[in-house]
């Protein structure tokens, strides 16, 4: 006789069976020693759930060209986990991108996320630098003319916010991977129905390339309802209202982020998707729990002193 199961956990049984789901963790670089003490707290508690790949993203404008390379270059030392740089070509010389991409596969780096960028704050419109990459393809190719690096690219499913139509951000979509990329993470959204559909339209332009979702537990659902406005994400209402009443109740916030997140993967899983990518915002706890209800086992229990849950960059 099977034991009954709570509201929910149906779904979540279903997801169980093998292949188990292959995922990646993005990072930030930190600032303070407060911030590197809590990477490096959610790098040791996620190493072992062994991710394909783990990244760290690159300041807008290159503002953290410095610390990127240091904390990509740290995690391949220290280790075990593949390791990729975010590299963008906003306001930089091709010379000093060549430079960066050079270091990098000298250090033994051998993936690029490689993206345009946004403007600056306060510049309304992206303007390529006189001496610089134009966009993502020009900076991909420029890559792929140092070295044979594995190269991942930004997609929209909601269609970047620049793009002159759905068709043709999708079109340059296509032109990222014809230009030699090997995969395409996408930005997060929370409507299963509108990633499943921009990856039939992706697949019948003949995108066969892995596109990865790109998977934004809720941890603080003001800040991420302005940000997404900037991003072009939508945030549903129903999401809204799911967080709704909890600003002084953390640990339910965490509760219901790590149920929502969860149902997420499973309903993208019941589609056939199978890998996913995570925005860590350099925390264990939510990644954790969702890649554990996911059937990968829990993260080590690592001290969780410096680690929050609450209000993060
Ligand atoms: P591109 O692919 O060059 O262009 C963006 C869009 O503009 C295209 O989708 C297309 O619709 C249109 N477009 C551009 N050029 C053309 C053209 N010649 N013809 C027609 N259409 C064109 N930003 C950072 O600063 N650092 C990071 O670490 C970072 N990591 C990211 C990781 C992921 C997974 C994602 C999804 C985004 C990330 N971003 C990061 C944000 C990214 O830099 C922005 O979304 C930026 O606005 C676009 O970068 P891109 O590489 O998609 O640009």
């Amino acid at each position: 006789m099977s034991s009954p199961r709570p509201p929910g956990a149906t779904r979540l049984a279903a997801a169980r069976p093998a292949p188990l789901p292959g995922v990646s963790f993005e990072f930030f670089p930190p600032k303070t020693e407060e911030m590197e003490t809590r990477l490096w707290n959610t790098i040791r508690r996620l190493e072992p759930l062994a991710p394909s790949f783990v990244s760290v993203t690159y300041g807008a404008a290159g503002s953290t060209r410095d610390r990127t390379y240091e904390t990509v270059c740290r995690i391949n030392r220290e280790t075990s986990l593949p390791t990729a740089a975010h590299l963008s070509c906003v306001g930089t010389t091709r010379e000093e991108v060549d430079e960066m991409v050079r270091r990098y596969w000298r250090q033994g780096i051998r993936h690029i996320v490689a993206l345009r960028g946004d403007p600056p704050e306060g510049t309304p419109r992206y303007t390529p630098h006189p001496g610089g990459y134009a966009n993502s393809v020009d900076l991909l190719e420029g890559i792929r003319r140092i070295a044979d690096f594995e190269i991942s690219v930004a997609a929209f499913p909601e269609v970047h916010p620049e793009a002159q139509s759905p068709d043709a951000d999708l079109e340059y979509l296509k032109r990222k991977i014809d230009a030699g990329a090997h995969r395409a993470i996408t930005q997060y959204f929370f409507d299963v129905d509108v990633f499943m559909r921009f990856l039939d339209r992706a697949r019948a332009k003949g995108i066969a390339v892995p596109i990865v979702p790109g998977i934004m537990p809720v941890f603080n659902f003001a800040k991420l309802s302005k940000f997404s406005a900037k991003c072009g994400a939508s945030v549903p209402r129903w999401l809204a209202e799911m967080f709704e009443g909890l600003d002084d109740d953390p640990e339910t916030r965490r509760q219901v982020a790590v149920a929502q997140a969860a149902e997420q993967c499973q309903a993208l899983r019941e589609q056939g998707v199978n890998e996913f990518h995570f925005y860590t915002l350099n925390g264990a706890r939510l990644t954790g729990a969702i890649c554990h209800a996911l059937g990968l086992g829990p993260p080590t229990e690592a001290p969780l002193a410096a680690e929050r849950l609450g209000p993060r960059p």
